[in-house]
């Protein structure tokens, strides 16, 4: 049987209390893993990094008493020490570490201070984590040799740079490790584009080779020297909740290849909590995964994993099958799900109404409301209420927007006003959803944050179409304009948009 990890990412905003690992704990164990293993990035409070410790991190205190309580479950560390250090790098201390300025999560690798920081990191990780296997990372470096600092570094004649940047700087690292009398653990995409930087990894490491939307057949046997982990995702940051279909096909797909290729072990991944991703909302999920993992052929649907009694089933088959049925933004992809995105994520739900209102304010916007409406009405606990609540949400404020368009566009200021207000308690019912995740999982504060944000914003609309709505300036800003955060009265032709440089 292949070793189990559930993998957890509590770096998307998560604030798991110790409560709340207990929880995670006990489904592990009672779901068959072998491992927790809990994505960290800037959510664990390091003490050689006191700055970069927000609130809510996981604590040295928490995962002793985690590790005493669960003896017989190995709790892994997967930290990052170059590419995902974004938490750290967007803080006063950390933006010395970066590799570009305001863009991407990449630290530096020819920086020095970053360097030893990382061994900091790695001795404390050890030193806290009694595991066998440390994880430290090493996936989506796409940044490197972007500084001039790392440009300088590279020798004369070498084929391929970053391979050599990416190289230079795990060495040591992965030494580190394995001096520790530890394993190391490194995500396998970047040697997948950069293979020589494989050729200095020593054999004790493991590879985590994480393919979501197909198995491994066209990857794991690139890494026939090291040992393997295949690593399958649950479809949740490329859905409005979960893609249901897309989640067995990969878990499955993966399983199997772990079994036909005698691979080390299997790791469920589990990202990106933030934007209403709920993690309680997905053990069925996690649970299921254990037995695919141990046998491919289980004929348990995912669907079938949910409790039909509770009405747990029929509201999973609405949110991840019959939803996605309806295409557009529901739809199965490998990208960030844009509705979620472009309605909390970028400070502007208006987005959502510019990219999505020929789909959702028509026939099949009608058609999700009334799935999550029935989803509503069978949705067992407040965990999958909430989770319809905000995919309702969002389809509401497309409508209403393009409600409040239409009449803006005709000179009807006040009615489009009348359309625009109701939007403020839409936003004010989404903050105490997301306070609620908050309080009963550990789930994203910055959720709450992003409901106020908005609500803030439709404020402001509000008063920009008083103000200007009836042609003041002489002209009418276009509605994507006038409700964009950046409109500047008499920037007729949005100078703060067609430069180039507009995020700079
Ligand atoms: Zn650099």
């Amino acid at each position: 049987m292949p070793r189990k990890i559930w993998m957890l990412d509590i770096a998307r905003e998560q604030s798991p209390t110790l409560s709340h690992l207990y929880q995670y704990a006990s489904h592990a164990l009672e779901s068959g893993y072998d491992a927790l293993g809990l994505y960290l990035e800037h959510k664990f409070a390091y003490e050689c990094a006191p700055w970069a410790t927000g609130k809510g991190a996981v604590t040295r205190d928490m995962v002793i008493s985690l590790q005493c309580e669960f003896p017989s479950l190995q709790i892994i560390p997967f930290i990052n020490l170059l590419g995902h250090f974004e938490g750290f790098l967007y803080t006063e201390e950390g933006r010395q570490y970066r590799e570009e300025i305001f863009t991407g999560l990449q630290a530096c690798p020819s920086c020095p201070e970053f360097q030893k920081l990382c061994h900091l990191m790695l001795a404390e990780t050890m030193d806290v984590f009694q595991s066998d296997l440390i994880h430290i990372g090493g996936d989506e470096t796409y940044q490197l040799a972007k500084c001039d600092k790392c440009q300088a570094r590279i020798p004369e004649g070498t084929e391929d740079p970053k391979a050599w940047l990416y190289a230079e700087h795990f060495r040591p690292l992965l030494q580190q490790v394995i001096d520790a009398g530890r394993t190391p653990g490194l995500w396998g995409d970047m040697y997948l584009d950069h293979p020589s930087a494989l050729e200095i990894v020593p054999k004790e490491t493991i590879i985590f080779d994480w393919q979501y939307m197909n198995g491994l057949g066209e990857t794991s046997t690139k890494f026939s020297n090291f040992r393997v982990y295949g690593c399958p995702t649950l479809h949740v940051y490329n859905a409005p909740w979960m893609h249901v279909s897309g989640t067995e096909e990969n878990i499955r797909a993966v399983a199997q290849d772990v079994h036909d290729l005698n691979l080390e072990g299997f790791c469920l991944t589990q990202w990106e909590g933030g934007l209403f991703g709920a993690y309680d909302t997905q053990l069925p999920a996690v649970k299921w995964a254990a037995q695919i993992a141990d046998n491919p052929s289980n004929p348990t649907s995912l669907v079938d994993a949910h409790d039909e009694e509770s009405g747990q089933r029929t509201w999973a088959n609405i949110m991840g099958v019959e939803l996605e049925k309806i295409g557009g933004v529901f739809k199965y992809s490998k990208l960030r799900n844009p509705l979620k995105a472009r309605f909390l994520l970028y400070s502007n739900p208006f987005l959502c109404w510019m990219h999505h209102h020929e789909q959702l304010a028509g026939p099949q916007g009608e058609e999700a409301i009334a799935l999550c409406e029935k989803a509503l009405h069978y949705a067992p606990t407040d965990a999958e209420k909430n989770a319809t609540i905000f995919v309702r949400s969002a389809i509401e404020f497309v409508r209403m927007a393009d409600d409040a368009r239409k009449l803006y566009a005709a000179g009807d200021a006040d009615a489009a006003i009348g359309k625009l207000a109701p939007m403020r308690y839409l936003f004010e019912n989404l903050e105490k959803a997301a306070k609620a995740n908050y309080d009963r999982i550990g789930g994203s504060m910055a959720d709450v944050y992003r409901c106020r944000t908005a609500k803030l914003h439709v404020e402001t609309v509000i008063r920009r179409i008083r103000d200007y709505g009836r042609r003041e300036l002489g002209y009418l800003p276009a509605f994507e304009v006038i409700t964009n955060p950046r409109f500047m009265p008499h920037d007729q032709g949005c100078w703060w948009l067609v430069n180039k440089w507009a995020n700079e």
